[in-house]
């Protein structure tokens, strides 16, 4: 049986990645400037990977004997001669993957519509001879019998009755490693900012779902669930070690939606990698309220590198408003410092445009990233995401038609103190102010050095 993974992106000079804000996806558009438009091209050469769960399906699909393709490319021959195609959807493509599916209904292909983005979206990504698949795609993957095409048929017709399989993969051991080694032979898989060179980057997860009370707004527990599974230490340890032998690269970047939300896992995780002497460079995402000296000195020895924290506003009264609760602004400074005192590199990353924000607290905001000693930082826009429990009380606010415009870097709804150029151009200010700075230099010259070296 013959699939082709089809995962199509549109045309735009900034860095789009799928898999990031719970697999909807973002693209990094940091303002309308000169120098934003700089930093836009810059980061999108810097950092590119693909949706994590297409190469989990891609790897699946080869487990089970399946001759199985990838590509973000049309490739009209080898899709004509697939049996079923299977296609990536997101909010940040959304528009150029409806187009892709109309064509490749034209030619009478047979589609499976994979990503937590078309499972809110249903209605939208279900046209003739498609099949939009429920949950995690793993999961229907594992379960999905490819011995005879009648198997497999029998979804794109209306007698699915005896068909059902669990929504999540409850044993992420049973998973196969994704193969990054075909992915790297065809695309870059890439995070510059980490280590600073060019060196194969291997995204890989510990942990899924997450159980805080940002889920109101955040798309991770849409796509994962509340609750938290985990793979064994022993298979993600085997899994570290079959990359350095086989991509002969030291980079990973835990895509975990909060690395550390259980300590003891964590620290085991962390003292494996060091009895077993991996030496590794990695990059976490994870909470501020998480992270204590002793926890980030075993981090550190372990080989974390780099941190992407969330702190979204400096005004409590801004955050208490969208459900995020978080440690005050002095712990903040504090866990960040210590980070940075370790060669730890820290990445704050901020929200504008939150429902209580005005220009004002957006101004402090951007004062208060510059005063925390973190060395990057990231401002992206509130977006109310179709499917998030506080998508209902602004559905009727929503101005933006275009999802694909839904980056995380627009202003997607009617604000009550803000609009869209108004956001721009706090961005382009927020950017101007942090990296242009005499201090920032060595990180820059250093950013732009890791292109050439590998
Ligand atoms: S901590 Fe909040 S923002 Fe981060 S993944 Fe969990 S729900 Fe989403």
């Amino acid at each position: 049986m013959n699939f082709f993974i089809l995962d199509p992106y549109t045309n735009n000079n900034w860095r789009l990645v799928k898999d990031t804000a719970g697999g909807y996806g973002t693209g990094n558009d940091f303002g309308d400037n000169f120098l934003s438009k700089g930093l836009n091209k810059f980061v999108s050469k810097m950092i590119s990977m693909p949706p994590m769960y297409s190469m989990y399906v891609y790897s699946i699909l080869k487990m089970k004997n399946c001759k199985t393709e990838y590509s973000k490319e049309f490739e009209e021959e080898k899709i004509k001669n697939a049996d079923y195609v299977i296609l990536t959807s997101s909010i940040i493509c959304h528009e150029t993957e409806i187009e892709t599916l109309k064509k490749l209904n034209s030619i009478g292909k047979k589609v499976f519509v994979i990503g937590i983005f078309g499972n809110v979206m249903k209605e939208r990504y279900k046209l003739k001879n498609t099949h939009v698949v429920k949950g995690e795609p793993e999961s229907f993957f594992l379960n999905l019998n490819t011995t005879e095409k009648k198997f497999v048929d029998i979804f794109f017709t209306d007698d699915k009755s005896e068909i059902s399989n669990s929504l999540v993969v409850e044993n992420l051991d049973s998973l196969p490693f994704p193969d990054w080694k075909y992915y790297s032979s065809k695309y870059d898989l890439k995070n510059n900012f980490l280590a600073f060179n060019s060196k194969i980057a291997i995204p890989i997860v510990a942990t899924r779902g997450c159980p805080y009370s940002c889920f109101n707004y955040c798309t991770y527990p849409l796509q994962q669930g509340r609750k938290v599974r985990f793979r064994s230490v022993k298979n993600v340890i085997e899994e570290i070690k079959y990359w350095i032998k086989n991509l002969n690269t030291n980079k990973f970047i835990f895509r975990d939606p909060v690395f550390s939300i259980n300590r003891k896992y964590t620290e085991e995780l962390c003292k494996e990698i060091i009895n077993e002497n991996l030496k590794i460079n990695f990059l976490i995402e994870t909470h501020l309220k998480n992270l204590d000296d002793e926890l980030i000195d075993l981090l550190k020895n372990a080989g974390l590198e780099m941190v992407y924290v969330g702190i979204e506003s400096s005004n409590s009264e801004v955050l208490g408003d969208i459900k995020r609760f978080t440690i005050n602004n002095d712990e903040q400074y504090k866990i960040i410092k210590k980070l940075v005192d370790k060669n730890i590199y820290v990445k704050s990353m901020f929200m504008f445009g939150n429902p209580g924000d005005d220009e004002n607290t957006i101004k402090k905001s951007i004062e208060y990233s510059a005063f925390l000693p973190n060395q990057f930082v990231q401002y992206s826009v509130f977006t109310p995401y179709p499917g998030t429990p506080v998508y209902n009380l602004f559905e009727k606010k929503i101005i933006e038609q275009k999802y694909e415009k839904f980056n995380q870097y627009n202003l997607i709804y009617k604000h009550e103190n803000l609009n869209n150029s108004k956001i721009t151009k706090l961005k382009n200010y927020a950017y101007r102010k942090f990296y242009f700075r005499v201090s920032k230099f060595p990180i820059i010259a250093k950013s732009i050095l890791s292109l050439v070296i590998r």
